[in-house]
């Protein structure tokens, strides 16, 4: 929280400071009563194939909606989770509750897609974390490669062995893994080949500025070639223009995520896109 502020002057700090963890007392409470009150909810933002135009994959991400403060960021709220320690049992929630949904729209016959979760660090570490997931998939009786965790890049970096080790199970269970926000971390790709991965999701920032600004041009495209040599998948977030589109496809891109296509949306909004998909590919 210090660091956060940045205070120079004393009394301007001390006032923020202190508004700041007064703020930050009542959210944690609201967050409480969020959880009982059923006031958590996931969205679904569609993944598409570059060379099918294929929904192959949904994130699943959280929207809290509180009585008191509207609508919370899911950074601000996973934060406050964090700091009080209801990450775990938000966590939770958020996997079974995508994977209850991915199970659904499979029963409903809807082509299978895989659903990624967001996973924070915390919640990564905790010792038994691979055994709640293979618990939550035995229940909802859901084939491990439906499920995808993501797990930021910045976060990947830190207990490196402990994450290995579980990530090593998590892959022999045959759920996939992929590091979020890729690029953000400043590690490099290379240290990333001993990591089991199956996806890197270079982060949207590289996207929005890549047709404008070399520098990051030269990253995404670097990363893009890397990632094909030692066989793990691209996707792109934050996808907002053809032009984008077009040149990610060109450099060899796999997939696509962003406004482009697709906000995040309710899971009936996502069962509306499995239907045109289906349509659109009726031998499969
Ligand atoms: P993320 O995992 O990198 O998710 C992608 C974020 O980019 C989402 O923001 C999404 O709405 C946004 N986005 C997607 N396409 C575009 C685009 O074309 N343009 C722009 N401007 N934005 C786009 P959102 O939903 O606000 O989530 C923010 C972050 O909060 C996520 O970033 C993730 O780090 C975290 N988060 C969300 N849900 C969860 C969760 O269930 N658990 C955990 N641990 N973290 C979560
Ligand atoms: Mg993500
Ligand atoms: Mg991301
Ligand atoms: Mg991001």
């Amino acid at each position: 929280v210090v660091k956060k502020m940045g205070g120079h002057n004393y009394k301007f700090y001390n006032y923020e400071l202190d508004e700041f963890v007064k703020e930050e007392q009542e959210m944690e409470k609201a967050l409480y009563h969020a959880i009982e009150n059923q006031e958590l909810k996931l969205v679904y933002q569609p993944i598409i194939d570059v060379n099918t135009n294929e929904i192959v994959e949904v994130e699943a991400l959280l929207r809290w909606t509180s009585p008191v403060y509207g609508s919370v960021s899911p950074l601000v709220l996973i934060q406050i989770a964090e700091q009080s320690g209801f990450i775990y049992e938000i966590g939770e929630w958020v996997l079974r509750e995508a994977c209850n949904q991915n199970k659904q729209w499979q029963e409903e016959g809807y082509p299978p897609v895989v659903v990624s979760v967001n996973v924070s660090a915390l919640q990564f570490d905790q010792p038994n974390f691979v055994e709640m997931v293979n618990k939550i998939l035995e229940d909802i009786d859901m084939d491990p490669s439906y499920l995808e965790l993501e797990i930021t890049e910045t976060n990947a970096m830190d207990r490196v062995d402990e994450k290995l080790e579980k990530m090593e199970s998590l892959k022999s269970m045959g759920v996939r893994i992929s590091i979020d926000d890729f690029g953000t971390g400043y590690s490099s790709l290379a240290y990333f080949t001993r990591f089991p991965i199956d996806t890197l999701k270079i982060d949207r920032s590289f996207i929005n500025d890549m047709l404008n600004d070399e520098n990051a041009k030269t990253i995404v495209t670097t990363i893009i070639n890397l990632a094909k040599t030692i066989k793990i998948k691209i996707i792109a977030e934050g996808v907002e223009t053809v032009e984008q589109l077009e040149y990610l496809k060109q450099k060899g891109c796999d997939k696509i995520q962003g406004y482009y296509f697709s906000r995040p949306v309710a899971p009936d909004l996502i069962r509306e896109m499995l239907k045109e998909d289906s349509k659109l590919t009726p031998e499969s």
